[in-house]
């Protein structure tokens, strides 16, 4: 009966697949992230077998973080036509036309210094510059094959700038899916392993929200709305609850939310130490992000979920 009155319930279709593909190894290279158990640095090969495995189990889209062979201060592997990600997009687009292909927009993997844009001699992040190479970016991810193309770099006016670069290059249809609400959250720490993107120098909090706000997050996401973003996100998620349920009542677009790579650690983490259940707090992890009113949820635990369902 439990199961008849049951008001939320995590689907497939739901969930989206982070992977991060790398061209600092051999093709087949699948470099575990120690700070993320069972995720790993993949080479293209490696990727397409994994994604192939995924999709067998019914993954609907995933989302590309790529890690370049080479950075520069201008972060311009980022949008060479060659790139590591566009060259994972034109595969992923050839063998597997139903998977819906999401890319990250940023600079931070890219550039040498990590920070998310360009900087200045003593180190500020300047804003207006880097409008220009995200929407390089991202106008090159749309002609190698992403289908949704997903800003995560907390610039003003990066939506709009996007949208515009889209559109004079005929691509008025793809949408873009903002990281409207990013907080600077310690929740980000095993990512930064990850997509080795950690800034050399400072922080992000002159551009990322600070986690006592929650005000804030509306200014932001209606930034982002008028500026012609098709779907919003909230970022980190599980101790976001709040305010993944604020926009959902304050905003009708499509609301995704990305449950980090902190978030995904501390369960793993505890569960090797056998202090919880890993399969059982992983599912109510999911909804209750899904029930705080997320319909699309970025998770690492998304393969391993597709296996459950
Ligand atoms: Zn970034």
């Amino acid at each position: 009966m439990r199961d008849m009155v049951r008001e939320t319930i995590l689907r497939r279709e739901d969930l989206i697949m982070p992977y991060f593909v790398a061209e600092t190894g051999s093709e087949d290279m699948v470099k575990p992230i120690e700070t993320m158990p069972g995720q790993n640095q993949l080479g293209m090969k490696a990727l397409l077998e994994r994604v192939s495995r995924a999709v067998d189990n019914g993954l609907k889209s995933c989302i590309l973080f790529g890690i370049p062979k080479e950075k520069d201060p201008m972060g311009s592997s980022g949008y060479a036509e060659d790139g590591v990600v566009q060259r994972a997009l034109r595969e992923l687009k050839k063998r597997f036309p139903g998977l819906v292909l999401i890319t990250d927009v940023c600079l931070c993997e890219y550039t040498s210094h990590g920070h998310c844009g360009v900087l200045t001699e003593d180190g500020h992040v300047l804003n207006d510059p880097t409008l220009t190479l995200l929407a390089k970016a991202a106008v090159s991810h749309v002609q190698a094959g992403a289908d949704i193309v997903a800003p995560s770099d907390m610039m003003d006016g990066r939506v709009a700038a996007i949208r515009t670069a889209l559109d004079e290059h005929g691509y008025e249809t793809t949408p873009i899916m903002s990281y409207a609400v990013k907080y600077a959250s310690a929740y980000y720490g095993p990512f930064r392993e990850a997509a080795e993107s950690a800034p050399k120098a400072g922080d992000r909090k002159s551009y990322q929200m600070d986690p006592g706000n929650w005000r804030e997050a509306l200014r932001e996401a209606a930034a982002d709305v008028a500026e012609g973003a098709d779907f919003l996100m909230v970022k980190p998620a599980g101790p976001y609850l709040d305010i993944i349920r604020l926009v959902r009542n304050n905003f009708d677009l499509p609301l995704a939310a990305y449950q980090v790579s902190g978030e995904y650690s501390v369960i793993k983490a505890a569960a090797q130490l056998g202090w919880m259940d890993h399969d059982t707090v992983m599912m109510e992890s999911l909804l209750a992000i899904k029930r705080a009113g997320a319909d699309l949820i970025l998770s690492y635990f998304t393969e391993g979920v597709l296996e459950r369902l």
